[in-house]
């Protein structure tokens, strides 16, 4: 059965008030929580490897955002920086020349970290269907101070944008089928080791990546981005928060809430229930691993999941 290695980068951390992300909330509490970026490592059965890093986190200088977002950054902190995902490759004795494909879950500024740093020319930028729109302005969104993005992110030559999901007629080197309980998924390298899976809701294109981990085939981890920020969401003891900003214009984390909520669920079922795959007696299980789960970093540092840790 085909397999991959998933190791998580430190990628920096940042402070999200809990009133932002659920409610009922306490007014006052705010966690420090990290950007989660992963190393996931396939190797071919005539031994090619490929390497791909699933969000690149924090920017390493905060300076280097732009203008328009320092005044969110300052509602943020504490905020860390270090090491950013390159320096956390390097832990590793890897270079950002040694990465094939860099794939966004989202493109808002704690996830796309610093791109102009992978500069090779073999290196592809890969993001969801709706993403580029956002980049380049096409899209606007009035949802929240945190919404701002930069037209000249991604190398246009170097960036494959996703299909749409629900059309089967345009061109590109890839497409979406249902996988068990979720309508659209890519298997990446035609061997079920890595699937991008389409989890609307959060912005347009966020997308999640579910790898089969070769210390346990039988296994999946799920790397789902921001379909929440809060594992009590995910867990159902919460409920998505919205809020009127200081304009009076209102906000929300989730441009589709309706859609997060179907997302979530679907990520929760397979958590619990597992994923029926074509061809296989027994279910897959499915760990779900979102980008600020602070529990879950303090827990995989301990289980020597960081790159390059043992696993
Ligand atoms: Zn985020």
């Amino acid at each position: 059965m085909a397999t991959v290695t998933v190791h998580a980068l430190g990628a920096g951390h940042l402070t999200i008030p809990e009133r932002f992300f659920v409610t009922p909330f306490d007014p006052e509490a705010k966690t420090t929580v990290p950007s989660l970026s992963f190393l996931i490592q396939h190797k071919s059965i005539n031994g090619k490897a490929t390497r791909i890093v699933f969000d690149l986190g924090m920017r390493r200088d905060l300076k280097l955002y732009p203008e328009v977002l320092q005044g969110h950054l300052a509602s943020r902190g504490p905020i860390s920086t270090e090491p950013d995902v390159v320096a956390s490759l390097a832990e590793g004795g890897l270079k950002q020349t040694d990465i094939d494909y860099v794939i966004f879950s989202h493109v808002h500024y704690d996830h796309v970290g610093f791109p102009k740093d992978f500069t090779s020319p073999q290196t592809k930028f890969l993001v969801g269907n709706g993403a580029l729109d956002l980049l380049s302005g096409k899209t606007q969104l009035n949802l929240g101070k945190h919404m701002v993005f930069e037209s000249d992110l991604l190398d246009p030559e170097r960036t494959v944008e996703l299909p749409q999901p629900d059309d089967a007629s345009e061109k590109s080197d890839y497409s979406w089928k249902p996988l068990s309980l979720f309508p659209h998924a890519i298997d990446f390298f035609n061997d079920g080791s890595v699937y991008i899976i389409n989890a609307p809701g959060h912005l347009p294109g966020h997308i999640n990546l579910l790898c089969r981990i070769s210390s346990n085939p039988t296994k999946f981890v799920c790397l789902a981005g921001d379909a929440c920020h809060d594992i009590r969401l995910f867990r159902r003891e919460k409920d998505i928060a919205t809020w009127t900003d200081d304009e009076g214009r209102y906000c929300c984390i989730h441009v589709d809430i309706a859609q997060t909520k179907e997302t979530l669920s679907r990520l929760y079922e397979a958590s619990t229930e597992g994923l029926g795959l074509e061809g296989e007696k027994d279910k897959a299980q499915v760990e779900v691993i979102f980008a600020h789960d602070f529990a879950w970093e303090e827990q995989a540092k301990m289980d020597g999941r960081f790159w390059p840790g043992k696993l």
